[in-house]
Formats: structure tokens, sequence, C-alpha cells
């Protein structure tokens, strides 16, 4: 058993900048956009309120009652990049950013893939908000550009889904999926570990269940309890008890060594606005759970996919 040679990296798992490297030979960067979106999940479409852990802020430039154009919003990204051979991905991500008529999707998008050296999109949306009309928008895409859908889905289990009030459940995330393969989308799903009521097999499980799913890439975040937001009430009046950093440090390199070896680790941790950050105080250092993952991944002698048997 070897780390796949094709990862071409030095790490214990795939991550998205070698994928995107050794796809376009040159480093590739992620523009945050936000384009106004809102959420059904929020106004009243699909429930109110929101996942119990979503704060509902939107972006800092939305928070400053600024939302600039998107051609705008990728310039002014672009310059926290060295020019030399950087290719940029137009990265829709706050709110659900399929969640318009179809006309003004298309508009967006295009005004995005318009700018200069941006190859593609990465479009943040729920499962339950990709109509047909979408699927073949994107689709189109695909055609000449680098597209993928990133899927909020946090768990494959019912139970945690309706306890934190996705507005959806597994089977419609497994439709959407279905529907979304076979056109050269690239799917990332998004999950939580340290959600209440989980225990490490449902982690597992949910990681699993996607290893064996026509998914290409994954964020797994730790919890985190923000004030303003129903799991921070929770989390204030004793309710629940956040995740030990040991506990996820274990539970990610678990959750990794089960994963195909193909499938790009976009993410490890959690983001969280700091002025509303509560707990756990540990996720607030990025880096050092990184470190830590690493670290644990070699203590083990493992890496992703080592569940896949490969050999040399
Ligand atoms: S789907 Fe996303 S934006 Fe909508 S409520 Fe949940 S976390 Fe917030």
């Amino acid at each position: 058993m070897a780390k796949p040679d094709f990862w071409k990296n030095s790490k214990n798992y795939y991550d998205l900048k070698s994928y995107w490297r050794n796809l376009f030979g040159c480093s590739v960067h992620k523009l945050q956009i936000d384009a106004g979106f809102t959420c059904p999940n929020r106004d009243g479409h699909v429930a109110t309120g929101g996942c119990i852990y979503c704060d509902g802020r939107g972006s800092k430039l939305r928070q400053q009652g600024i939302l600039p154009s998107v051609a705008e919003q990728i310039v002014s990204g672009k310059k926290y990049y060295k020019p030399q051979a950087a290719k940029y991905i137009a990265y829709f991500q706050t709110f659900t950013n399929t969640y318009a008529p179809i006309d003004k999707l298309r508009e967006i998008y295009d005004e995005a893939l318009a700018q200069e050296d941006v190859i593609g999109l990465s479009i943040g949306t729920r499962p339950d908000c990709l109509e047909p009309d979408v699927v073949e928008l994107l689709s189109g895409y695909a055609k000449k550009y680098h597209i993928w859908v990133e899927l909020g889905l946090q768990s494959v289990h019912d139970k945690t889904l309706q306890f934190i009030n996705r507005g959806h459940n597994f089977q419609q995330f497994s439709d959407t999926v279905n529907r979304l393969t076979g056109h050269g989308l690239n799917i990332c799903v998004h999950i939580i570990i340290g959600l209440p009521g989980e225990s490490d097999k449902d982690v597992l499980t949910t990681a699993e269940t996607l290893a064996a799913m026509p998914v290409n890439g994954i964020k797994i975040h730790s919890l985190l309890a923000l004030e303003g937001t129903a799991l921070g009430e929770m989390y204030k009046k004793g309710a629940i008890t956040m995740i030990t950093k040991e506990k996820y440090v274990s539970l990610t390199a678990d959750v990794l060594e089960v994963l195909p070896p193909e499938m790009v680790i976009q993410r490890l941790t959690a983001d969280g606005y700091r002025d509303i950050f509560l707990a756990p105080d540990w996720a607030r250092n990025k880096l050092d759970v990184l470190n830590s993952i690493n670290r644990e991944l070699e203590r083990r002698g493992s890496y992703q996919a080592k569940h896949y048997g490969i050999t040399p």
C-alpha cells in the first residue's frame, strides 16, 4: 500500500491546490463572490430560520450595504494573488447560488466567465434548488469550462437533517447527485463533524455513503456555535456539547481513510465570523487544526483512501 502517485503532493490527502495544479499546470485560486442571492430555507419557501448553525449574515460586503458587481468582485479578488500563471474559479459562495430565475442565473454566471483568466465556476447551493433548467445551463458551461457544484448536505442521516432544519432529506440529495452526474460537472459535498446526536459510526456512515457515490470533492467542517443562531442559543443554555479538538482530528482522519483516492479534499476546517464566534474555541486556529490532522495521519502511518488497498 502506498499513497497514489497522481496526487503529486507531499500531503496525506489529495488537496484542491494539488488537484488543480495537476489538471491545469498552474496555480488556480477561488475568488469568493456574493451575488446577492438569498436562501429558500430562510425566506419561507422551504422553511424559515434556516439551518440551526447558519448565521444568515452573508458576506462582509453585504453587511456593509455594498454589493459590487460580479465583475468588480473578481477584479478586486485577483489583487490578492500574483498574476504569474494564475487562473481563477469564480466561487459563488454566499447563501444559495442557484436560487433565482434561469435568465438571472445565466446573466450572473456569464458575467463571471467573461472575466480574464476565469476558467470556471464553483457554485454553492442546496440539493433541493437545482431544477432541470439549471442543471442544463450548468451542463452547457461544463463543455467549455471547469464547473463545480457544491452541495450542502452535512449528514446522510435524516434524523440529523431534521434536527438541524436543513429542509431536505437524504433522498433529495441522492436524486440531485444522480441528475448532476454524466454532464461533465464536478460535485463537491459539504459535511459537518460534531453534529448533535451523531455517533462516530454515524459520521463514518456519511463518509462511506459519499465514497460510494459519484462525488468528486468534499469539504469537511467542524460544527461551530455562532451568536445569533439557534445552535448558539442551545450551546449557551448547555443543551449541546461541542466536539473536542482531539475527537474532530481523529474522526476527520477516519473519514479521510474511507474516501476514494481521486476524491478532492477541498477543506478540513470551518470558518465563522470572529465577532459572533462562540465555540469550540480550538476551531478558531485553523492552521493548528490542519497541522493536527496531518500529525494524526502521520502517527497512524495513514492517508486518504487507506481502505482502498492501493499498491505502489
Ligand atoms: S442552506 Fe445554507 S444559506 Fe440556507 S439556511 Fe442552510 S446554511 Fe444557511
